[in-house]
């Protein structure tokens, strides 16, 4: 690595944490002197497009001014603003796609590198191979895959950025039949916090790679990302079945050993919550606790109701919406439940397996929840099946830790009002806390909000793991450049803090 570039002071924001007093040294900056060479948008506070630009999908981090927005249009333009960055011993923000739990892509006073300028994107039809730039958000990663009947294994919601998304690990409906966003990932440009542009893959900087994949929030600035996609649809099945508290605990009593018997190509996410008004849901049912089950095959059509033999042997849904549909459609089924510009918060973990004392504790949960705060969704315990290809994948290949994850345990709660910011993340907090018997102590870093500095070696599945991330971030980023995430450096030095 480069020794480029002066030493970073420890600015004021290296350890500032949610909620934290705001400094105003780096606002009455205003970064006048950002170099003219730069060719992307520059925002201050005023301009037109700064307002539109630092818009996240969490409300809860709405009121945050980040002092200067730069959008580069190429990799340059990243050089130029990490170089800047640099001079100025300031740290940096990074949004792509800004569905962060934490908004960490927009932070008070901050100098950004928004992504959403740079947005090229090229599939090869022969081999599946997709490289994007770090703009790109799922769905449009979605739309030009499928153009040559390819999909990446990611997220399920189309506006999430695939950066952020990848760098953490990325699973979804395909998880359980190609494995995580990581293991498809071939290689990825990055430019480094000395403003060194890089390659890292298998074969070059492996052991930045390896930290990458899982721990990449910490390490670098992606540019842009090579996976390998694998043939999917476009006909797939999709659709979302609709289970009464009795028959969701039939079905989770039994899932674990019907899945095992169903082809890697059917995936479930079952849904605690306080029933949405979905289309064919009796009136008298929205808003009480219910299960739904999200479910995606993308096998051969015709093949679909044999595949959900096992599963439909357990229990009966009182409305089933599942359909033929294109993977476009299905991969963005959950647009619905999580729209952008509510207030959020969320937790979670793995599950190694579920059962119905657990569906039970979360219908508990939900019915416990406060009210929802509009018409749509309120407060979520939702398990999206993993396992599959995501246990074959060696625990220490990469970051990114799935030991024992046969299922995703996440609990989110959306409200409207700041008002209610306490009420509803105590619960979301102490729901987490209820469910942690059933949970396997590691997690996945993009689907939780930062519970802190004691927590967060823990996520990564062995000290092991975490030494050898901690002495990634020593050499990468000494001076926590990038600190605008779930820190490493944070939670290493705790203790001398
Ligand atoms: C509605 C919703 C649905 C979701 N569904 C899924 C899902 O199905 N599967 C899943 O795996 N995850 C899912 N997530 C979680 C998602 O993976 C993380 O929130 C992820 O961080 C989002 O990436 P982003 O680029 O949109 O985030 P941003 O908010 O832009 O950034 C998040 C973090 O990533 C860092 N970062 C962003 N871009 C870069 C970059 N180019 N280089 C270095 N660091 C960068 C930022 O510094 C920040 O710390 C979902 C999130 C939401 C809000």
């Amino acid at each position: 690595m480069s020794s480029s570039g002066g030493p970073l002071a420890r600015t004021t924001y290296m350890h500032q944490e949610e909620g934290a007093a705001l400094t105003s040294d780096v606002t009455t900056l205003k970064f006048e002197d950002f170099p003219p060479a730069f060719k992307g948008a520059v925002l201050r506070p005023g301009d037109d497009g700064y307002s539109q630009a630092r818009q996240l999908w969490n409300m809860r981090r709405g009121d945050d001014s980040p002092a200067l927005i730069v959008q580069p249009i190429d990799v340059l333009d990243v050089v130029d603003a990490v170089k800047y960055a640099r001079q100025q011993s300031i740290s940096i923000a990074i949004r792509s796609g800004g569905h962060g739990v934490d908004g960490h892509a927009m932070p008070h006073d901050a100098l950004v590198i928004d992504f959403s300028r740079m947005k090229n994107i090229h599939v090869d039809p022969e081999t599946g191979r997709a490289t994007l730039e770090a703009g790109i958000l799922l769905g449009e990663m979605d739309s030009a895959t499928q153009e040559f009947g390819y999909a990446v294994p990611a997220g399920v919601v189309s506006e999430t950025g695939v950066a952020g998304l990848a760098l953490g690990g990325g699973i979804g409906h395909l998880s359980r039949r190609f494995g995580a966003t990581v293991d498809s990932m071939l290689s990825i440009e990055v430019v480094t916090v000395e403003g060194e542009q890089l390659t890292v893959s298998a074969d070059s900087h492996p052991d930045l790679f390896w930290g990458i994949r899982g721990a990449g929030h910490n390490l670098a600035i992606a540019t842009s990302f090579t996976f390998q996609a694998y043939k999917v649809g476009p006909q797939v099945v999709s659709g979302v079945l609709v289970y009464s508290p009795g028959e969701a605990i039939a079905l989770c009593s039994g899932i674990d050993a019907a899945m095992a018997k169903s082809p890697r190509d059917l995936s479930i996410a079952t849904v605690f919550t306080q029933a949405p008004p979905l289309p064919g849901l009796p009136e008298e049912l929205v808003g009480t606790p219910l299960m739904l089950a999200i479910v995606v095959y993308v096998g051969p059509v015709e093949d679909y109701e044999a595949a959900m033999t096992e599963v439909n042997a357990l229990a009966t849904p009182m409305a089933d919406m599942v359909r033929p549909s294109t993977w476009c459609e299905a991969n963005s089924l959950g647009d619905l439940f999580q729209p952008s510009g509510r207030r959020y918060h969320s937790g979670g973990g793995y599950a190694a397996a579920t059962s119905g004392e657990l569906a039970e504790l979360a219908l508990n949960l939900v019915a416990a929840a406060p009210p929802p705060t509009s018409p749509a969704t309120g407060c979520l315990i939702g398990f999206p099946m993993l396992g599959g290809a995501l246990l074959d994948g060696d625990e220490d290949s990469c970051a990114f830790s799935r030991r024992g994850a046969a299922w995703l345990c996440e609990t989110v709660a959306m409200w409207d009002n700041d008002g209610a910011d306490d009420e509803f993340m105590n619960w979301v907090d102490d729901s987490v806390d209820a469910m942690a018997p059933y949970l396997t102590g590691n997690g996945y870093i993009n689907l939780t909000a930062d519970r802190g500095a004691e927590w967060l070696p823990g996520v990564y599945g062995s000290p092991e793991k975490w030494q050898r991330i901690v002495e990634l971030k020593r050499t990468w980023d000494p001076d926590n450049v990038l600190s605008y995430n779930k820190n490493v450096l944070r939670a290493a030095d705790r203790d001398r803090l």
